[in-house]
């Protein structure tokens, strides 16, 4: 392969990169996409253990429309997409969340009949505020969004005179205490009832591979080059002229598309004296949101009573206080899990059948967690220290143990299991602090608007990925697709270098 042959490189084949590369091979650019690991899609794929595949991620995307549009313009093939659905089985009440809005709160006046008022000023502040995000050009609705954003979610619900469940349903779409502003609830809640979460019929790994296809047909025609690490991107009088491999090749390219954690790529890829300090310094100090505990479960269905799913392949739990395991208590917790965990079930083979054997189905539990709670066993990247495989099997246990109250038999059932924890996304993903969706969501620390972050100080380098945006409006695989598709335009369009970052590091 000629080292000065391409017209762009792009690094990383997550969701976003893919889009960036088919959007330009589309266009007649001869383009690579160089992903580190052996597989491409990023963590929008499946991995395989024994006859079981098992979610690196996504479990379904919002904002169906987007997703629909960018891949079928790509790939020139209709995308077939179900919408999925969510049960809350918390404080004793079974809540069917992702309901339309008016159904929604015509099931929750029934089940709060005396914060009827709550509920009707809550919802009608949701319609009022997710309509002012959808059209931001507008001056009202510019303000009232802007507001939004500085609004603590769980001051407004406070405000509004909730009592505590309701406030913890209406203010985190499960059982945790609010934690987000306004605007990204009213967003979140617009996305899971109105739009719904959607998952493709044919498949996660299918929805990858299609723009894999448009990638490499293009003409003049691209490639994809997984096992090929990026360690450095390379700079020359401002510009950016390539990329150096992990391997010691050096690729030549005036215009490079970086799919990449953001962080690493100003941090560790970029030369530090390319970098405007401002920036280094703005890049640093981004916020991250949290990450999680994800159990994946290959079952032989037959013994597991799989009932809870019979309405939505996705129950929210709240785990509840230890107790005595003979009480239908799952023992002591020990961190990170604590009686107010919120735990996602859901029963991954319903919308991807070929992830289990015929008999078989696949489980996934998740949790919230964070980085502090498994940075002490990873002393350096890729390293664990002694310890931590038993640490996350006794946090697995127990969160098998918590499903199991929903699914009686799921213990006898298991054929296979696997435990990821913030150290697997960060290693095996490349995300900083293990992080999995963007930026920080929590109001204290979020950034109170919806900028984007793809074009960069140096120029031909512009970024991709669904960290490219400062809020999570439409969801992480539709930011990561229309970020793709918009550095792969700025790109064409051959957007200047972007001198001062859009954003301010706190002080
Ligand atoms: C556990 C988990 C659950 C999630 N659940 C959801 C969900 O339910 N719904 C949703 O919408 N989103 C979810 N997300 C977010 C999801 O990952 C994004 O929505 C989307 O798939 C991200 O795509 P991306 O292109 O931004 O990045 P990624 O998927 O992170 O892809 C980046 C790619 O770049 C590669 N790379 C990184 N550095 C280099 C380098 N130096 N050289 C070469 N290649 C490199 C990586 O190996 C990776 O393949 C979840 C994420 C995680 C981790």
């Amino acid at each position: 392969m000629s080292a000065s042959s391409w017209d762009a490189l792009v690094i990383g084949a997550g969701l976003g990169g893919l889009v960036a590369g088919a959007t330009l091979a589309r266009q007649g650019w001869k383009v690579v996409v160089l992903e580190a690991a052996g597989h491409s899609g990023g963590t929008a794929s499946t991995f395989r253990r024994g006859d079981y595949r098992f979610p690196r991620g996504p479990l379904g995307f919002s904002s169906p429309a987007t997703v629909k549009e960018i891949w079928e313009g790509l790939c020139g093939m209709p995308l077939e997409t179900q919408r999925v659905s969510y049960l809350l089985n918390a404080f004793g009440r079974e809540i069917a969340l992702s309901s339309p809005l008016s159904q929604l709160e015509e099931i929750l006046h029934e089940a709060f009949p005396g914060e009827s008022e709550v509920i009707r000023e809550f919802f009608s502040s949701v319609r009022t505020v997710s309509g002012a995000l959808r059209e931001p050009q507008q001056n009202e609705a510019r303000t009232l969004a802007e507001n939004a954003f500085l609004t603590s979610a769980r001051d407004f619900l406070k405000r509004l005179g909730a009592g505590e469940q309701l406030r913890r349903i209406l203010g985190s779409q499960g059982c945790r205490e609010p934690y987000s502003s306004v605007a990204l609830l009213a967003a979140m809640w617009d996305l899971l009832c109105e739009q719904g979460i959607h998952y493709p019929t044919c498949g996660l790994d299918r929805l990858c591979e299609g723009l894999i296809e448009t990638v490499r047909s293009g003409s003049p025609g691209g490639h994809l080059m997984t096992n090929n690490r990026v360690i450095g991107i390379s700079v020359e009088g401002g510009r950016v002229v390539g990329v150096e491999l992990e391997n010691g090749d050096r690729l030549r390219a005036s215009t490079v598309i970086c799919n990449a954690d953001i962080r690493r790529t100003y941090l560790e890829m970029l030369p530090k004296n390319e970098v405007p300090a401002l920036w280094l310094q703005a890049v640093a100090s981004i916020p991250l949101s949290s990450s999680v505990f994800q159990v994946a479960v290959g079952l032989n269905a037959s013994l597991a009573d799989l009932s809870i799913f019979r309405h939505s392949s996705r129950v929210i739990f709240c785990l509840g206080e230890w107790g005595d395991p003979a009480d239908g208590g799952i023992g002591p917790l020990i961190a990170p899990l604590k009686p107010s965990s919120e735990v996602e079930l859901c029963l991954f083979s319903r919308d991807e059948p070929n992830a289990a054997p015929p008999g078989g189905a696949v489980l996934v539990i998740r949790t919230s967690s964070t980085w502090k709670d498994f940075q002490w066993y990873r002393p350096e990247p890729q390293r664990r220290k002694p310890g931590y495989l038993r640490f996350k099997m006794i946090l697995a246990r127990m969160l098998r143990a918590a499903a199991s109250r929903f699914i009686p038999g799921l213990e006898e059932a298991e054929v296979s299991l696997d435990a990821s924890t913030p150290l697997t996304f960060a290693d095996l993903a490349g995300r900083s602090e293990g992080a999995v969706a963007g930026w920080s969501w929590d109001f204290r620390e979020s950034h109170p608007g919806w900028l984007d972050l793809i074009r960069t100080p140096i120029g031909g380098l512009y970024m991709c990925g669904h960290q490219a945006y400062t809020s999570m409006l439409k969801g992480g695989v539709p930011s990561a697709m229309l970020s793709g598709r918009e550095a792969a335009r700025a790109a064409m369009r051959g957007d200047p270098p972007l001198l001062d970052p859009p954003f301010d590091a706190p002080t």
